[in-house]
């Protein structure tokens, strides 16, 4: 917690043009300054989008559907592009449609190469610089987070994977796995943050009363960042928190 903060980011009217909603949106029962808890998601958010370490992810998930139905190739890209819409990613949707398991398809989609991901100095500092416990919120998996934040230089931050496992393959945006994040870790979401690249993750957790930022990337799914859920924008993550903590931080 930062007393005063809330306070002080009043005289900021400027924070930063990437900031969304700032000053209009401000609480002093629950500002973004005074977060003790930052969730994170971890793919497009803790790396760029640019990376685009999902293209594949999906080309192996393709292979695995198409395997696993026998079908063909198109066949199961269309399916699997179906179930993300309509169960939230395509893992679910094979569980909920084909009695598929879990761990043999998270095994092997996330068998990936991680070198476009880059080690990250100016994300690491940042976080450093960030008050409160900071949790990352996957519908990935513990091991496919831990090489990202391996290949970043950013592992030391983070105390809590809460992946898809955990959430009992219940994936984002739907609101169970949030609450259950939020009993499992005794977490307040009233001085809780949650940062997303996709605007229709952050619905459940503003509706739960959380702070939320909506990292910005080049893909068609995360247009949304004009929605009342979304508190604040930023466009690049390690750059939007210094610029943040440079007006509200400890040190401002
Ligand atoms: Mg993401």
């Amino acid at each position: 917690m930062l007393p005063g903060l809330a306070v002080a980011s009043f005289r900021h009217h400027s924070l930063c043009n990437m900031v969304k909603h700032l000053d209009t949106h401000l609480r002093s029962d629950g500002a973004l300054a005074d977060a003790d808890t930052w969730i994170f998601d971890l793919d497009n958010t803790l790396y760029p989008s640019q990376c685009d370490l999902f293209a594949e992810i999906s080309q192996r998930m393709t292979h695995f559907v198409s395997e696993f139905l026998g079908v063909s190739r198109e066949h199961a890209y269309a399916k699997q592009k179906s179930y993300f819409q309509t169960y939230g990613t395509t893992l679910n949707g094979m569980m909920q449609c084909h009695g598929m398991g879990p761990h043999d398809f998270l095994d092997f989609v996330h068998d990936i190469d991680y070198g476009p991901v880059e080690p990250s100095l100016q994300l690491s500092t940042a976080l450093e610089r960030l008050p409160g416990r900071k949790l990352i919120y996957t519908n990935g998996t513990v091991k496919h987070a831990e090489q990202v934040i391996d290949r970043l230089g950013i592992h030391q931050h983070f105390d809590v994977i809460f992946d898809i496992v955990a959430a009992e393959f219940v994936p984002k945006p739907n609101k169970a796995p949030y609450e259950q994040l939020i009993d499992k870790e005794d977490i307040d979401p009233k001085w809780a943050a949650m940062v997303e690249d996709m605007s229709k993750n952050l619905a459940p957790a503003a509706a739960l009363g959380m702070r939320t930022v909506l990292v910005q990337s080049h893909f068609e799914w995360d247009i949304g960042g004009d929605a009342d859920h979304v508190h604040h924008v930023a466009e690049d993550l390690a750059h939007w928190l210094h610029r943040a903590m440079d007006h509200h931080g400890p040190d401002a």
